[in-house]
Parts: C-alpha cells; sequence; structure tokens
C-alpha cells in the first residue's frame, strides 16, 4: 500500500450503525500488505464487531500546524 502513498489508514467499524472508527499509522506493516489483508484482522473496540472497512489516509502527513493554524 505504500507505493500509493499511503502513511496512514482510516478504519471504519464494519457495522456502520455503529459508526465507529480510528486513524492509525501504516508504517506497521509491511509494503506488499494490501488494505483488503487487514479489514479482517481489527476488532471494533466499541461493539466488539470483527471486520472492518480500511480506507487510506492521504492527509496523514498533513502538518498539524496548518490544520491547526499554529505560528
Ligand atoms: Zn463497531
Amino acid at each position: 500500500m505504500r507505493e500509493m502513498g499511503v502513511r496512514g489508514v482510516l478504519v471504519y467499524c464494519a457495522d456502520h450503525r455503529c459508526g465507529h472508527w480510528t486513524t492509525l499509522s501504516a508504517d506497521r506493516w509491511p509494503d506488499e500488505v494490501r488494505l483488503s489483508d487487514i479489514e479482517p484482522r481489527f476488532t471494533c473496540s466499541a461493539c466488539g464487531r470483527s471486520g472492518a472497512d480500511v480506507r487510506p489516509d492521504f492527509n496523514w502527513n498533513k502538518p498539524v500546524s496548518s490544520a491547526m493554524g499554529y505560528r
């Protein structure tokens, strides 16, 4: 996934009524791992359901300074 420039991922609970989501750094996985490979490995910490929708987070490297207006 890193070939796509993905440095972080957005992880959404597979149960859309739950709506729990989180962000993670993709650095923990080897380059050849695909998002579809890691989706079944997640378990929602809110509802306990296993499986997740994983999307690339292309804003991972967005500087906090610009996001927060820090001078
Ligand atoms: Zn959930």
